[in-house]
Formats: C-alpha cells, structure tokens, sequence
C-alpha cells in the first residue's frame, strides 16, 4: 500500500532529518513536487493523494540521491535566486541567498545611463541575469571559463526572456578586447582554502571544486579579478567581489595595494563580511 501525500512527507523528513539534511521538511516537498510535477500549493490542497507506483518509483530514486548527500538543487536542476527560477547542473555552483546582497550592491553602483557590466565566473549567469532582469536599459556581460556554463547561462537567459545579457567562455577577461571597458565588474569567484574542513561537508561536496577553490588561501582569483580588472573599468567604474567572512581586511588590502579608491567591505544577511568593492578612478 503506498502512504498518501501527507504521510510520505512526513516519512520522507524524518528520513533525511536523520541523514544530516538541514532542511528535511522542505527538501521532502520539493522533492515531491519535482516528481509530480506540480506546484508545491498541490501538497496543502491534496494531503490525501497517494502516488501511483511510477510515481513512488521515481520518489524513491530521487530521495536515494539526497540521502546519498546530493543537493537537492542538483537533483532537481532548478535554483531561485533573485526570484528567477534558474537551470542549474553539476558544473556549475549552486547560487545562494547571500550572492543577492553582491546582486544588491552592484545595482547600487550601476550609474543610472544605459552602461556596460561585467559579471566574472557566471556559473548559472545568476548575477549577470538579476542585473539585467533590475535594469533592461543597460548590457550584461558573463564570462565562465566553462563553456558548458556559458552555454547554460544562455539557455537561462532565453528561458527567462532576459535580452540584454551575452555569456561568453573564457578565463576571468580573456575573452574581451582591449576596446571593452565596464561602469561595474562584478564576481562571486572561487575563494576558499584548499584545506577548509566545510569543503567535506553538505552540498560542497558535489559542487565544482573550481567554481569553489583558489591559492593563495583563496586570494589568488581575486587578485588576478583586481589586477586586471583595472584595464577594464571606467574612469570612476566599480569593482564588487564577494569574498569568506574572514577575508574582508585581505580583501581590501589587495584593492589598496592595487590603487582603488573608495574601499569597504559590506555584510551579508547573517552580518559578516561577505562583499568588499572598490572604485577604479584610473
Ligand atoms: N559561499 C560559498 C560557500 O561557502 C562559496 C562560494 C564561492 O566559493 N564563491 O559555500
């Protein structure tokens, strides 16, 4: 006999409750959802529902990923950020909340005329997509050293109808000329520790350890992001970086020592140091 909706839910988080998920109730759901395709109001409206056997079925081999730890983003191929529903795939990282405060600064920063950003490391293309998505007058470029990335950021920004941003393949700028120049850079690029513990742990696990990890104890990209970026920002342009908690003072050292002006580190939602910019007056 398989159990009605309400009752599977219920099962099913306590399942992953007790293989170490942080949010069994709501993974359940969107698991659920997923596999019924239907809106997660169904699960309210028809507690009673029970699964044909196809359905439990394949119930039954997604929640096996997620008890085998893969994040449910993965399984599902689908992330909100910015309220964009977004595809994401394994090689890409998944976006999280605390890159909508990066999202929030660099529009901030963005003059109010039609202008050029640059969103280094796309991934997904969810910062370049929010950007575009606040400011349809202005040209967002993404650039992911993976080309399927840059591919996947394409198909999202045709799935959204969002026209004005272009996603490109390439190392951080080496897909741009000389002639390109940008009022914002903007990057969430790979910045932890080759040893950090949290690498173990939860989703990070099976996230793109080069979308994750960099030298130089997870300075190196921004230092290379800030060296040449200076080449591509306006006069008066900005660069916004997000960055570990306890990197904001090596951070804007590095803008210093680079000779940016206007440096500060700001706070993600939870109040530690997550977005350090700077302002490139040439
Ligand atoms: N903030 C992410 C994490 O700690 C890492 C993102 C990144 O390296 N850019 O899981």
């Amino acid at each position: 006999m398989s159990l009605c909706i309400e009752a599977l839910l219920k099962q099913t988080a306590q399942q992953l409750a007790e293989a170490g998920s942080d949010s069994p109730q709501l993974d359940a759901a969107v698991l659920l959802c997923h596999v019924l395709d239907k809106p997660r109001s169904y699960l309210l409206t028809w507690p009673e529902k029970t699964l044909d056997s196809e359905q439990s079925a394949a119930f039954e081999a997604v929640l096996r990923r997620r008890l085998a730890g893969e994040p449910v983003a993965y399984i599902v191929g689908e992330r909100e950020f910015w309220s964009l529903p977004l595809k994401v795939a394994p090689h890409t990282l998944i976006p999280r909340p605390d890159t909508e405060r990066l999202v929030e600064l660099a529009l901030d920063k963005i003059p109010a005329q039609p202008c050029s950003v640059l969103d280094l490391g796309t991934g997904t293309g969810a910062i370049a997509l929010a950007i575009a998505s606040e400011r349809p007058d202005i040209s967002v470029t993404g650039i992911d050293l993976r080309p399927e990335a840059a591919q996947l950021a394409e198909e999202n920004s045709r799935n959204l109808h969002i026209t004005n941003t272009r996603f490109t393949a390439g190392s951080w700028y080496s897909p741009l000329t000389a002639d390109d120049s940008f009022a914002v850079i903007v990057s969430n690029p790979p910045y932890i520790d080759k040893t950090d513990p949290h690498l173990d742990q939860g989703d990070v696990r099976f996230e793109p350890k080069t979308a994750l990890v960099a030298e130089e104890h997870g300075l190196a990209d921004i230092r290379v992001i800030s060296e040449q970026g200076r080449r591509y920002l306006q006069q008066g342009g900005w660069l916004l970086m997000e960055h570990g908690f306890e990197q904001g003072e090596a951070v804007r050292n590095i803008l210093l020592e680079l000779g940016y002006s206007q440096v500060s580190t700001a706070q993600d939602y939870a109040g530690l140091d997550r977005v350090t910019m700077g302002c490139w007056q040439g």
